[in-house]
Protein backbone atom coordinates (compact mmCIF):
# COMPACT_ATOMS: atom_id res chain seq x y z
CA UNK A 1 0.00 0.00 0.00
CA UNK A 2 1.26 3.69 -0.66
CA UNK A 3 2.33 5.47 2.11
CA UNK A 4 0.10 8.01 3.50
CA UNK A 5 2.16 10.95 4.19
CA UNK A 6 4.94 10.03 1.33
CA UNK A 7 7.65 10.51 3.94
CA UNK A 8 8.21 7.42 6.10
CA UNK A 9 8.93 4.95 3.73
CA UNK A 10 11.71 6.14 1.84
CA UNK A 11 12.37 4.24 -1.00
CA UNK A 12 16.14 5.54 -0.85
CA UNK A 13 17.20 2.44 -2.77
CA UNK A 14 16.21 3.96 -5.79
CA UNK A 15 16.84 7.62 -6.01
CA UNK A 16 16.10 9.16 -9.80
CA UNK A 17 16.90 11.58 -11.42
CA UNK A 18 14.12 13.78 -12.75
CA UNK A 19 15.59 15.56 -16.09
CA UNK A 20 12.49 15.30 -18.63
CA UNK A 21 8.66 15.80 -17.39
CA UNK A 22 5.67 15.61 -19.53
CA UNK A 23 2.23 17.43 -18.42
CA UNK A 24 -0.45 15.35 -19.82
CA UNK A 25 -4.06 17.05 -20.08
CA UNK A 26 -7.28 15.27 -21.57
CA UNK A 27 -9.16 17.79 -23.45
CA UNK A 28 -12.69 17.85 -24.32
CA UNK A 29 -13.98 21.10 -25.46
CA UNK A 30 -11.95 23.02 -22.98
CA UNK A 31 -10.97 26.06 -25.63
CA UNK A 32 -12.43 28.21 -22.51
CA UNK A 33 -9.00 27.15 -19.62
CA UNK A 34 -6.50 26.59 -22.31
CA UNK A 35 -4.89 29.72 -22.57
CA UNK A 36 -5.02 30.10 -18.81
CA UNK A 37 -3.55 25.99 -18.66
CA UNK A 38 -1.00 27.16 -20.82
CA UNK A 39 -0.22 30.45 -18.92
CA UNK A 40 0.08 28.11 -15.58
CA UNK A 41 2.44 25.52 -17.10
CA UNK A 42 4.70 27.64 -18.49
CA UNK A 43 5.48 29.51 -15.24
CA UNK A 44 5.80 25.68 -13.36
CA UNK A 45 8.59 25.06 -16.30
CA UNK A 46 10.22 28.34 -15.99
CA UNK A 47 10.88 27.89 -12.25
CA UNK A 48 12.51 24.46 -12.73
CA UNK A 49 15.20 25.40 -15.14
CA UNK A 50 16.82 22.33 -14.89
CA UNK A 51 14.02 20.25 -16.30
CA UNK A 52 13.16 20.13 -19.68
CA UNK A 53 9.28 20.29 -19.82
CA UNK A 54 6.78 18.65 -22.49
CA UNK A 55 2.90 20.02 -22.46
CA UNK A 56 1.47 16.97 -24.30
CA UNK A 57 -2.29 17.46 -24.74
CA UNK A 58 -4.78 15.15 -25.79
CA UNK A 59 -7.80 16.34 -27.89
CA UNK A 60 -10.56 13.79 -27.03
CA UNK A 61 -12.74 14.87 -30.23
CA UNK A 62 -13.88 18.42 -29.07
CA UNK A 63 -15.92 20.13 -31.52
CA UNK A 64 -14.88 23.69 -30.35
CA UNK A 65 -12.06 25.45 -30.74
CA UNK A 66 -9.46 22.93 -28.69
CA UNK A 67 -7.93 22.01 -31.92
CA UNK A 68 -7.16 25.34 -33.12
CA UNK A 69 -5.79 26.36 -30.03
CA UNK A 70 -4.03 23.39 -29.69
CA UNK A 71 -2.27 23.63 -33.14
CA UNK A 72 -1.42 27.26 -32.58
CA UNK A 73 0.19 26.51 -29.39
CA UNK A 74 2.25 23.73 -30.71
CA UNK A 75 3.23 25.83 -33.96
CA UNK A 76 4.68 28.51 -31.99
CA UNK A 77 6.20 26.35 -28.94
CA UNK A 78 7.99 23.28 -29.58
CA UNK A 79 7.47 21.88 -26.23
CA UNK A 80 3.89 21.74 -26.95
CA UNK A 81 2.83 17.94 -28.02
CA UNK A 82 -0.51 16.83 -29.22
CA UNK A 83 -2.93 13.85 -30.45
CA UNK A 84 -5.70 14.70 -31.84
CA UNK A 85 -7.81 11.70 -31.43
CA UNK A 86 -10.31 10.38 -34.10
CA UNK A 87 -13.84 10.44 -32.38
CA UNK A 88 -14.49 11.27 -28.51
CA UNK A 89 -13.26 8.08 -26.66
CA UNK A 90 -13.94 9.27 -22.94
CA UNK A 91 -11.25 10.82 -20.27
CA UNK A 92 -9.94 7.52 -19.54
CA UNK A 93 -8.98 6.65 -23.06
CA UNK A 94 -7.65 9.93 -23.94
CA UNK A 95 -5.16 9.50 -21.13
CA UNK A 96 -4.00 6.58 -22.24
CA UNK A 97 -3.68 7.68 -25.88
CA UNK A 98 -1.25 10.69 -23.75
CA UNK A 99 0.84 7.32 -21.68
CA UNK A 100 1.32 5.34 -24.61
CA UNK A 101 3.08 8.06 -26.12
CA UNK A 102 4.37 10.31 -23.32
CA UNK A 103 8.45 9.49 -22.70
CA UNK A 104 10.06 11.35 -20.09
CA UNK A 105 11.22 10.37 -16.34
CA UNK A 106 8.22 11.76 -15.16
CA UNK A 107 4.32 11.60 -16.56
CA UNK A 108 1.76 13.35 -14.38
CA UNK A 109 -1.47 13.56 -15.45
CA UNK A 110 -3.80 16.55 -14.62
CA UNK A 111 -6.89 18.00 -15.59
CA UNK A 112 -7.06 20.61 -18.07
CA UNK A 113 -9.28 23.08 -16.14
CA UNK A 114 -6.73 23.58 -13.43
CA UNK A 115 -8.46 21.73 -11.38
CA UNK A 116 -5.53 20.27 -10.36
CA UNK A 117 -3.31 22.78 -9.98
CA UNK A 118 0.06 22.56 -11.68
CA UNK A 119 2.28 24.00 -8.60
CA UNK A 120 1.92 20.32 -6.80
CA UNK A 121 3.62 19.02 -9.55
CA UNK A 122 6.66 20.41 -8.03
CA UNK A 123 6.00 17.86 -5.40
CA UNK A 124 5.40 14.93 -7.50
CA UNK A 125 8.57 16.01 -9.28
CA UNK A 126 10.60 16.11 -5.41
CA UNK A 127 8.63 12.48 -4.69
CA UNK A 128 10.06 11.08 -8.02
CA UNK A 129 13.10 12.08 -7.58
CA UNK A 130 13.37 10.06 -4.25
CA UNK A 131 12.40 7.52 -6.02
CA UNK A 132 8.87 6.83 -6.16
CA UNK A 133 7.43 5.56 -8.91
CA UNK A 134 3.79 6.75 -8.65
CA UNK A 135 2.51 9.76 -6.78
CA UNK A 136 -1.31 9.77 -6.11
CA UNK A 137 -2.82 13.06 -5.23
CA UNK A 138 -5.22 12.65 -2.63
CA UNK A 139 -8.09 15.16 -2.41
CA UNK A 140 -8.18 17.27 0.86
CA UNK A 141 -10.71 20.17 -0.20
CA UNK A 142 -13.25 20.32 -3.23
CA UNK A 143 -13.75 23.64 -3.59
CA UNK A 144 -16.26 24.95 -6.68
CA UNK A 145 -17.70 21.40 -7.02
CA UNK A 146 -21.59 21.14 -6.42
CA UNK A 147 -23.16 19.12 -3.11
CA UNK A 148 -24.03 16.53 -5.41
CA UNK A 149 -20.30 15.71 -6.77
CA UNK A 150 -19.09 16.03 -3.67
CA UNK A 151 -21.64 13.58 -1.82
CA UNK A 152 -21.97 10.90 -4.80
CA UNK A 153 -17.97 10.90 -4.83
CA UNK A 154 -17.80 10.58 -1.37
CA UNK A 155 -19.94 7.73 -1.03
CA UNK A 156 -18.51 5.84 -4.73
CA UNK A 157 -15.07 6.26 -3.24
CA UNK A 158 -16.19 4.09 0.39
CA UNK A 159 -18.17 1.87 -1.57
CA UNK A 160 -15.27 0.82 -3.46
CA UNK A 161 -13.05 0.96 -0.20
CA UNK A 162 -15.20 -1.65 0.61
CA UNK A 163 -16.33 -3.74 -2.54
CA UNK A 164 -12.69 -3.62 -4.29
CA UNK A 165 -10.76 -6.97 -4.89
CA UNK A 166 -7.67 -5.07 -4.00
CA UNK A 167 -6.62 -2.13 -2.59
CA UNK A 168 -8.36 0.85 -2.84
CA UNK A 169 -7.10 4.74 -1.94
CA UNK A 170 -9.87 7.18 -1.37
CA UNK A 171 -10.50 10.72 -2.70
CA UNK A 172 -7.67 9.79 -6.03
CA UNK A 173 -9.39 11.09 -8.47
CA UNK A 174 -6.43 11.03 -12.08
CA UNK A 175 -3.84 13.75 -10.73
CA UNK A 176 -0.85 11.68 -10.34
CA UNK A 177 2.90 11.76 -11.13
CA UNK A 178 3.60 8.62 -12.54
CA UNK A 179 7.97 7.08 -13.58
CA UNK A 180 8.57 6.34 -17.12
CA UNK A 181 8.81 2.06 -15.69
CA UNK A 182 5.78 2.87 -14.31
CA UNK A 183 4.14 4.32 -17.77
CA UNK A 184 5.79 1.52 -19.39
CA UNK A 185 4.05 -1.15 -17.38
CA UNK A 186 0.73 0.68 -17.65
CA UNK A 187 0.63 0.61 -21.12
CA UNK A 188 0.22 -3.14 -21.28
CA UNK A 189 -3.17 -2.73 -19.46
CA UNK A 190 -5.52 -2.83 -22.49
CA UNK A 191 -9.09 -3.23 -21.39
CA UNK A 192 -11.73 -1.43 -23.19
CA UNK A 193 -13.63 -0.35 -19.79
CA UNK A 194 -10.41 1.30 -17.84
CA UNK A 195 -10.40 3.33 -14.67
CA UNK A 196 -6.67 4.34 -14.61
CA UNK A 197 -6.46 5.06 -10.57
CA UNK A 198 -7.21 2.02 -9.89
CA UNK A 199 -4.35 0.14 -12.56
CA UNK A 200 -1.85 2.79 -11.48
CA UNK A 201 -2.54 1.60 -8.03
CA UNK A 202 -2.46 -2.10 -8.77
CA UNK A 203 1.18 -1.87 -10.59
CA UNK A 204 3.08 -1.82 -7.52
CA UNK A 205 6.06 -0.50 -7.94
CA UNK A 206 7.17 2.64 -5.15
CA UNK A 207 4.14 4.19 -4.33
CA UNK A 208 3.21 7.33 -2.04
CA UNK A 209 0.38 9.60 -1.79
CA UNK A 210 0.19 13.22 -1.42
CA UNK A 211 -2.96 15.57 -0.14
CA UNK A 212 -3.65 18.44 -2.03
CA UNK A 213 -6.60 21.14 -2.20
CA UNK A 214 -8.49 20.57 -5.49
CA UNK A 215 -9.39 24.16 -7.21
CA UNK A 216 -12.56 24.90 -8.47
CA UNK A 217 -12.87 24.69 -12.71
CA UNK A 218 -11.50 27.82 -14.29
CA UNK A 219 -12.88 27.95 -16.95
CA UNK A 220 -15.71 26.37 -19.01
CA UNK A 221 -18.15 23.50 -17.50
CA UNK A 222 -17.59 20.08 -16.43
CA UNK A 223 -17.61 17.01 -18.86
CA UNK A 224 -18.75 14.48 -16.82
CA UNK A 225 -22.26 14.78 -16.83
CA UNK A 226 -24.67 12.71 -14.80
CA UNK A 227 -24.26 9.74 -17.59
CA UNK A 228 -20.45 10.01 -17.70
CA UNK A 229 -20.45 9.53 -13.45
CA UNK A 230 -22.38 6.67 -13.62
CA UNK A 231 -20.48 4.75 -16.35
CA UNK A 232 -17.06 5.64 -14.36
CA UNK A 233 -18.73 4.11 -11.13
CA UNK A 234 -20.03 1.07 -12.92
CA UNK A 235 -16.14 0.84 -15.22
CA UNK A 236 -14.98 0.64 -11.48
CA UNK A 237 -17.49 -1.32 -9.90
CA UNK A 238 -17.28 -4.23 -12.52
CA UNK A 239 -13.91 -3.97 -13.17
CA UNK A 240 -12.46 -3.71 -10.21
CA UNK A 241 -14.70 -5.80 -8.00
CA UNK A 242 -16.74 -9.04 -8.09
CA UNK A 243 -19.39 -7.80 -4.94
CA UNK A 244 -21.96 -7.57 -7.71
CA UNK A 245 -21.99 -11.23 -8.34
CA UNK A 246 -21.63 -12.46 -5.09
CA UNK A 247 -24.35 -10.10 -3.71
CA UNK A 248 -26.89 -12.55 -6.22
CA UNK A 249 -25.99 -15.38 -4.62
CA UNK A 250 -26.39 -13.79 -1.19
CA UNK A 251 -29.66 -12.40 -2.56
CA UNK A 252 -30.99 -15.72 -3.88
CA UNK A 253 -29.76 -17.29 -0.27
CA UNK A 254 -31.83 -14.79 1.28
CA UNK A 255 -34.54 -15.46 -0.89
CA UNK A 256 -34.73 -19.44 -0.27
CA UNK A 257 -34.58 -18.92 3.31
CA UNK A 258 -38.23 -17.01 3.18
CA UNK A 259 -39.84 -19.04 0.15
CA UNK A 260 -39.25 -22.20 1.16
CA UNK A 261 -40.83 -22.18 4.65
CA UNK A 262 -43.51 -20.32 2.88
CA UNK A 263 -43.69 -23.55 0.49
CA UNK A 264 -44.02 -26.17 3.43
CA UNK A 265 -46.85 -23.72 4.97
CA UNK A 266 -48.83 -24.03 1.90
CA UNK A 267 -48.33 -27.63 1.52
CA UNK A 268 -49.18 -28.75 4.86
CA UNK A 269 -52.34 -26.07 4.43
CA UNK A 270 -53.42 -28.05 1.44
CA UNK A 271 -52.59 -31.50 3.08
CA UNK A 272 -53.44 -31.29 6.55
CA UNK A 273 -55.70 -28.42 7.11
CA UNK A 274 -57.33 -28.73 3.52
CA UNK A 275 -57.89 -25.00 2.86
CA UNK A 276 -57.78 -24.30 -0.26
CA UNK A 277 -55.37 -21.30 -1.06
CA UNK A 278 -57.03 -17.90 -1.84
CA UNK A 279 -55.68 -14.62 -2.81
CA UNK A 280 -54.52 -15.16 -6.22
CA UNK A 281 -52.98 -11.41 -5.41
CA UNK A 282 -50.56 -12.84 -3.25
CA UNK A 283 -49.40 -15.81 -6.00
CA UNK A 284 -49.21 -12.89 -9.22
CA UNK A 285 -47.13 -10.31 -6.76
CA UNK A 286 -44.52 -13.28 -6.15
CA UNK A 287 -44.48 -14.01 -9.53
CA UNK A 288 -43.82 -10.53 -10.83
CA UNK A 289 -41.52 -9.90 -8.11
CA UNK A 290 -39.09 -13.28 -8.90
CA UNK A 291 -39.50 -12.63 -12.39
CA UNK A 292 -38.29 -9.36 -12.25
CA UNK A 293 -35.17 -9.76 -9.58
CA UNK A 294 -34.25 -13.01 -11.87
CA UNK A 295 -33.98 -10.39 -14.23
CA UNK A 296 -32.20 -8.09 -12.59
CA UNK A 297 -29.35 -11.16 -11.77
CA UNK A 298 -29.53 -11.40 -15.30
CA UNK A 299 -28.60 -7.88 -15.76
CA UNK A 300 -26.01 -8.26 -13.58
CA UNK A 301 -24.32 -11.52 -15.20
CA UNK A 302 -25.01 -9.71 -18.36
CA UNK A 303 -22.46 -6.90 -17.59
CA UNK A 304 -19.89 -9.31 -17.10
CA UNK A 305 -20.24 -11.42 -20.28
CA UNK A 306 -20.62 -7.94 -22.15
CA UNK A 307 -17.19 -7.38 -20.82
CA UNK A 308 -16.03 -10.72 -21.84
CA UNK A 309 -17.45 -10.00 -25.55
CA UNK A 310 -15.90 -6.67 -25.79
CA UNK A 311 -12.19 -7.67 -24.70
CA UNK A 312 -12.41 -10.37 -27.24
CA UNK A 313 -12.92 -7.90 -30.40
CA UNK A 314 -10.19 -6.68 -29.11
CA UNK A 315 -10.69 -3.61 -31.02
CA UNK A 316 -8.52 -0.42 -30.75
CA UNK A 317 -8.71 1.61 -27.80
CA UNK A 318 -8.77 4.95 -29.49
CA UNK A 319 -7.63 5.48 -33.49
CA UNK A 320 -5.04 8.87 -33.79
CA UNK A 321 -6.09 11.56 -36.53
CA UNK A 322 -3.18 13.56 -36.46
CA UNK A 323 -0.09 14.21 -34.22
CA UNK A 324 1.90 17.73 -33.57
CA UNK A 325 5.23 17.30 -32.54
CA UNK A 326 5.46 14.34 -32.26
CA UNK A 327 5.49 11.24 -34.33
CA UNK A 328 2.94 10.76 -37.08
CA UNK A 329 0.65 8.00 -35.88
CA UNK A 330 1.85 4.61 -37.64
CA UNK A 331 -0.03 3.26 -40.83
CA UNK A 332 -0.38 -0.53 -39.55
N1 LIG B 1 -12.32 14.88 -20.70
C1 LIG B 1 -11.98 14.20 -21.87
N2 LIG B 1 -12.95 13.47 -22.51
C2 LIG B 1 -14.24 13.38 -22.06
C3 LIG B 1 -14.57 14.07 -20.85
C4 LIG B 1 -13.59 14.80 -20.19
O1 LIG B 1 -10.83 14.24 -22.31
O2 LIG B 1 -15.06 12.72 -22.70
C5 LIG B 1 -11.29 15.67 -20.01
C6 LIG B 1 -11.68 17.10 -19.70
O3 LIG B 1 -11.40 17.96 -20.78
C7 LIG B 1 -10.84 17.41 -18.48
C8 LIG B 1 -10.74 16.06 -17.79
O4 LIG B 1 -11.08 15.07 -18.77
O5 LIG B 1 -9.53 17.85 -18.80
C9 LIG B 1 -11.68 15.92 -16.60
O6 LIG B 1 -12.99 16.32 -16.99
P1 LIG B 1 -13.82 17.40 -16.16
O7 LIG B 1 -12.90 18.43 -15.61
O8 LIG B 1 -14.93 17.90 -17.01
O9 LIG B 1 -14.40 16.47 -15.01
P2 LIG B 1 -14.66 16.87 -13.47
O10 LIG B 1 -13.37 17.46 -12.98
O11 LIG B 1 -15.78 17.85 -13.50
O12 LIG B 1 -14.99 15.57 -12.83
MG1 LIG C 1 -12.23 18.96 -13.85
Amino acid sequence: MPDASGSSNVPSSRPSAVRTVTLLAPCFNEEAVLPAYYDRVQVLAANHPEQAFHFLFINDGSTDGTQGILDSLAAKDPRVQVIHLAANRGHQIALTAGLDVADSDLVVILDADLQDPPEVVSTMMEKAEAGYDVVHAQRRERAGETWFKRTSAAVFYRMMQRLATRAWLKDCGDFRGLSKRAVQALRHYREPHRFMRALALELGFRQCVIVYDRAPRAAGETKYPLRKMVKLAVDAALGFSTAPIRAIIWLSLVLWCVSLPYLAWAVYDKLVLHHTVPGWASIVMLVVFFAGLQLFCLGIIGQYVARIFEQGQRRPLYIVMETRNLPAPSKD
